[in-house]
């Protein structure tokens, strides 16, 4: 598939993260705890994390973040802890996949979103990645694994060193044996895990509102499709095997919590018609061929079933934006918004497509109103502050500066609000605030000597206010430890510039 590409990632990451420890090695059956403290499993995850994101593995859209998180922390609410922290996000990645990182980070494929049906198929695979976490299962793994995978790990870090001066070929033979190696012992020693993480998924589906058999039907349903096209199964059936036991233990355990555990009056209701949308979103924002979808969507259009039809006009509408071709991407998107005139995502989307037409003023005065009825919805001020400054209008930009600044405080760990933000106080001419906001843009992308140094920089300007600085330096104190860590793991700038890390 084209982008095998995080799984490696994902991989190697991992195993930097056995070198990380192997100071002072745990017995074999310590507890789990012992082995890594919450904090480095959050630390590892969010280097993982950003780490994807810098490679461009992450789709960093607010609608589909606004959706994927909600829907997460929907589950969540319904898991054993809720108070555990947990990022959800949508991986660049036709492959159909799911995973859980260390600190509770759950990426879903596009691919999977794709080829899931209903709401409720994609919530049981996150339900169950979610369990993963809550079980510590990682963490378990992690520690039976370190191990016998600390050659492997110092061999990955030695091949990260060996690219500085020979070719890639090298290093994509170590990382190969070295996965190869992995892939064999995960499924080993997961497989148990599987089972009660496919358990507990269960309850977590059912608690929040879900049809608790969907999971069952789902990996029914892509085992036999796998099958029926003579293919091989995707990465997340060879993790995941789908055998009689396990499909029928799903469904017993379905059966029993709906005759055992009375039905809650406040349960979430699945919302397909939403789901239908959102998937078609992550795959024409996955896609690296705009032009191609917008072909595949009108030839699916015309075999479509009346029911279908909708969410892939919408899906035509965003693929031919993508594609510049922007009279049709508005004219489209305005024939689904008549039929649903206060329908909150079309009207963003057809703002963005509007944006991209040049038609910010018309974009503007779309969105402009709704900012009073959707006073907490990300999504829709993001959109209205890039529509002000597509004007490049000094005011625009304050008023878009304005906007988002309330925002800043809740989801500051967002690049596309950092960056929209930053945008927004070049145009207004604080231009201090702005490379602030360009440091979180790096530290959240996986460029954190980058950001230090652009943070260190900004405390050089005479221009910066006493707010701003005592802001800053606080900042550059928080972020240090995780500088210095990173150090101790002999990730040093020039490194940072080797892999094309600092700008
Ligand atoms: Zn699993």
């Amino acid at each position: 598939m084209k982008f095998s590409k995080p799984s490696l990632i994902a991989l190697l990451l991992f195993l930097n993260l056995a070198h990380a420890t192997d100071i002072s090695l745990p017995e074999m059956g310590s507890s789990a705890a012992e082995v890594l403290t919450p904090e480095e499993e959050d630390r590892y995850g969010r280097q993982m994390f950003y780490e994807y994101r810098r490679l461009g593995y992450v789709v960093d859209d607010p609608i589909l973040a606004d959706y994927i998180e909600t829907l997460g922390y929907r589950l969540v609410a319904h898991s054993e802890r809720p108070e555990q922290n947990f990022t959800f996000f949508i991986v660049r990645s036709n492959d159909i996949n799911a995973f859980a990182a260390p600190g509770g980070f759950v990426g879903v494929n596009a691919g999977l979103m794709y080829v899931a049906q209903r709401e409720d198929e994609l919530a049981a695979v996150m339900g169950h990645e979610v369990a993963h976490v809550t079980q510590r299962h990682l963490v378990r793994a992690y520690e039976k694994m370190q191990k016998s995978t600390i050659p492997i790990a110092l061999a990955m870090l030695g091949a990260l060193v060996a690219t500085r001066n020979t070719s890639g070929d090298a290093t994509e033979a170590i990382l190969a044996s070295g996965i190869g190696a992995m892939q064999q012992q995960q499924i080993n020693f997961t497989r148990h895990n599987e089972f009660e993480a496919d358990r507990i998924g269960i309850g977590i589906l059912y608690r929040t509102g879900f049809a608790p058999v969907a999971a069952a039907d789902f990996f029914k349903r892509l085992a036999n499709e796998t099958r029926a096209n003579g293919e091989g199964p995707p990465p997340y059936l060879r993790t995941h095997p789908v055998t009689i036991t396990r499909v029928s233990e799903a469904h017993e355990r379905a059966e029993k919590l709906v005759t055992e555990e009375p039905v809650v009056a406040s349960l979430y209701k699945p919302d397909d018609a939403k789901f239908n949308l959102m998937k078609h979103r992550a795959r024409v924002l996955s896609s690296d061929a705009p032009s191609i979808l917008v072909a595949d969507y009108q030839r699916e259009l015309k075999q479509s079933k009346p029911a279908q039809r909708e969410a892939l006009e919408y899906g035509l509408g965003l693929a031919l934006s993508r594609a510049a071709m922007h009279a049709e991407a508005v004219s489209l998107l305005k024939k689904l918004l008549d039929r649903h005139p206060d329908h909150l995502t079309y009207l963003i989307s057809l703002a963005q497509a509007e944006v991209a037409a040049g038609q910010h003023q018309a974009a503007a005065a779309r969105l402009l109103p709704l900012l009073n009825d959707y006073p907490d919805s990300a999504p829709l001020k993001i959109a209205y502050a890039e529509a002000l400054i597509a004007s490049t209008k000094t005011d625009q930009g304050r008023l878009a500066a304005e906007t988002l600044r309330p925002l800043i405080n809740k989801r500051g760990w967002d690049p596309t609000l950092q960056l929209t933000f930053a945008r927004a106080n070049e145009l207004a001419g604080d231009e201090d605030r702005a490379l602030e906001a360009h440091a979180e843009v790096a530290l959240y992308t996986g460029r954190p000597f980058d950001a230090m140094e652009q943070l260190k920089r900004l405390l050089d300007r005479p221009s910066v206010s006493y707010y701003q600085r005592a802001r800053v330096e606080a900042r550059i104190a928080e972020i240090t430890p995780y500088i210095l860590e990173l150090e101790r793991r002999r990730i040093h700038p020039e490194t940072e510039q080797r892999l094309g890390l600092a700008r």
